[in-house]
């Protein structure tokens, strides 16, 4: 029979994830980052957003979506009656790529790991993939967002079934009226999908392992990261609800 964890359990899991991420040396942007930006909100939310990547405002302050593109989600969040508190946000890359540039795929790879374990942990029922990068790799096509925003699909992401719903990324919407416009319609519609509810799971699907072999993971010779902070101080800054 599939194993059936707490919340409790989950949130505990999610945080072990946070601390092996903290410390990630997997590819090159762990020498420019400043901050690793793992996610922040709701460790039980039926709904989680999937961005590109930190920026320099989300590198600098730890969290996600805390500039301009932040402040647009989370208007649209309200408008359909929610907060953050309501909501995991996270990105398909943890770290922010230097100037901005997008994500290469050796970074895409690297991470992926990380954002399947959040979804496994977390167990949300509707998944919005903002912009291009989070739907190409959690659709594992290269179908862009133009054609695809709008419209839900269920996929099973690592052991989850989910249904995805790619939107618009907010940065694109800014500072074009029509792409806002389209990305308020899609937002409009997000509260009658988690209506709905889960999808049906995949049959004796069991979690991945919230920690893998570190062996597997961290290079040799890789230099350890700063000491973990105290486990209150922990769920506070990494923003968890
Ligand atoms: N854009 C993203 O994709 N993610 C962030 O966290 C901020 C801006």
């Amino acid at each position: 029979m599939a194993t059936v964890r707490s919340a409790t359990e989950r949130r505990e899991l999610l945080k072990e994830v946070y601390e092996e991420a903290r410390n990630c040396v997997r590819c090159q942007l762990h020498q420019t980052r400043t901050t690793v930006v793992f996610g922040a909100g709701n460790a039980d939310a039926d709904l989680m957003f999937v961005g590109e990547a930190p920026g320099a405002n989300e590198d600098r302050m730890g969290l996600p979506f805390v500039g301009q593109a932040g402040k647009l989600l989370d208007k649209l969040l309200g408008e359909i009656g929610m907060e953050r508190k309501d909501v995991f946000i996270c990105n398909t890359l943890k770290c922010r790529p230097p100037d901005n540039r997008d994500p290469h795929p050796r970074e895409i790879e690297s991470c992926q790991d990380y954002l399947r374990r959040q979804v496994d942990l977390i167990e949300p029922v509707v998944i919005c993939t903002l912009g291009n990068f989070a739907t190409k790799l959690l659709r594992g096509d290269p179908t862009g967002i133009s054609r695809l925003h709008g419209r839900e699909e269920v996929h099973v992401i690592g052991t989850r079934a989910v249904r995805l719903y790619p939107l618009y990324h907010p940065a694109a919407a800014l500072y074009t009226p029509s792409t806002l416009e389209t990305l308020r319609a899609d937002f409009g519609r997000i509260p009658e999908l988690l209506a709905v509810g889960p999808p049906e799971q995949p049959v004796g699907a069991e979690p991945l392992p919230a920690v893998p072999d570190e062996a597997d993971l961290v290079p040799e010779g890789a230099p350890a990261g700063p000491e973990p902070p105290a486990d209150d101080q922990q769920a506070e800054q990494l923003g968890l609800f």
